[in-house]
């Protein structure tokens, strides 16, 4: 459970100043409750502290989270707005907020005089851990957004394959969270359905904190993979175009393109939809998938490279194949007149998996192309790939020397893990 902080503090004279800190649990809405006062002198006193950059001598700030089913009037309300009040805070927000945004659950503050009035000054909805929107409560109003400042780290970790990868990252000293990561960098040049114990990870990766507390996913920004002999490296590099993407030692991409289509020549019948008129049943579903009109017996080709995990007939998808490309990515292939592959078989990409056909539920001869993205269904068409392009060369002399620099820093840190033992 986070704890947030609750401040108080108020200058009583110019020597002296009091300063009250407690925390308080989230979920209802703690009561201000007042402790024991710690007096100390000015001059000893640091910063005053502060709270989304608004100074807190003075005020208080109360934290809370956005209730479940209610509203920004609503909050505001129960400090007393009225409906008009809060109309002119919309109004004048609108340019930089809506409030229609507010999403409950996330974390909000009110930030008061500490005085007998305790009049708010401003209202903050946290939009995320990092981005902030102040609500200025007092006339004209107003609203601006904020940003907390996060903090990176650049950590090492080195790690050698016992069983599950989540676990021994995090027996390494590392962050669990990096098993995800590496599945995804590596996703198309390791399977990590066949990592071998014994193997071995070295990764130098971005830790980001937020007010000490982690923030968002570990960043690979260099791994190395060792198994049996066989190095496997990998540089986070951002190209001049802005473009940040994952290369091998050589500068090589980490990710192969998918084929446009399984078909060499191909025509689009029928894309993907999540609401279409079925052409056998008549009536309105989802298509999650793209038709390729063709003759019988086009040859049908796997997109890119995998494993195939189904190959057998459904009564609506007729003869079918399902390939595995990595841990993030599978594709299918139905109504085929004829498979041409086996469960459990490896295939390349652009190989003949099956013959065109109009088994199953279909009007005619086409290839209904299914694809998946960390098991669900999305449009390929739609779908944003990274860059398998090579890094350019324009670029390959910065890519050189980052990829040393990182190169040298793996091997010490393997080096020393090694030692140790
Ligand atoms: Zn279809």
């Amino acid at each position: 459970m986070e704890r947030w902080k609750k401040w108080s503090l108020s200058a009583t004279t110019a020597a002296v100043a009091v300063l009250v800190v407690f925390y308080a649990d989230p979920g209802p809405r703690p009561e201000y409750v007042a402790e024991p006062e710690v007096t100390v002198e000015a001059d000893t006193v640091p910063n005053p502290p502060r709270a989304y950059g608004i100074p807190l001598s003075g005020f208080v700030l109360e934290s809370f989270k956005m209730p479940q089913g209610s509203t920004f009037s609503e909050v505001l309300g129960e400090h007393g707005f009225n409906a008009a009040q809060v109309d002119s805070l919309v109004q004048a927000s609108k340019a930089v907020y809506n409030v229609r945004n507010l999403r409950a659950g996330h974390p909000m503050a009110l930030i008061f005089t500490d005085d007998g009035a305790r009049e708010p000054h401003y209202l903050v909805y946290e939009s995320d851990p990092v981005e902030h929107v102040i609500f200025d409560l007092r006339p004209p109003y107003g609203a601006r957004l904020g940003r907390k400042p996060v903090h990176t780290e650049e950590r090492d970790v080195h790690c050698v394959v016992q069983g599950a990868l989540y676990n021994d990252m995090s027996g390494a000293g590392g962050d669990a969270q990096l098993a995800l990561q590496l599945a995804e960098v590596f996703a198309w040049t390791v399977d990590f359905q066949r990592i071998q114990k014994g193997d071995q990870f070295t990764v130098t990766y971005m830790e980001r904190s937020v007010e000490g507390r982690p923030f968002g996913q570990p960043i690979v920004i260099a791994a190395r993979y060792e198994s049996g002999g066989v190095v496997k490296d990998a540089y986070r590099f951002r190209k001049s175009d802005g473009e940040i993407a994952y290369f091998d030692a050589e500068g090589n991409s980490l990710r192969k393109a998918f084929l446009k289509a399984p078909l060499k020549f191909s025509r689009v019948s029928s894309g993907f939809s999540s609401r279409r008129l079925h052409p056998v049943q008549k009536r309105f579903k989802a298509h999650l998938g793209t038709d390729y009109a063709a003759p019988y017996g086009t040859p049908i080709l796997a997109v890119g490279d995998g494993v195939v995990e189904q190959a057998g007939y459904g009564a609506g998808n007729g003869n079918y194949v399902k390939v595995r490309h990595n841990g993030t990515y599978s594709t299918q292939y139905l109504h085929m007149r004829k498979i041409l592959v086996k469960q459990g078989q490896r295939v390349q990409q652009g190989q003949v998996i099956g013959e065109v056909g109009s088994t199953g539920l279909a009007t005619g001869p086409h290839v209904c192309f299914r694809f998946w993205k960390n098991g669900v269904q999305v449009d390929h068409r739609r779908e944003e790939f990274p860059s398998a392009e090579p890094v350019p060369t324009a670029d390959r002399e910065r890519f050189h020397g980052e990829r040393d620099r990182y190169a040298v820093r793996l091997s010490q840190v393997r080096e020393r893990q090694l030692a140790a033992f």
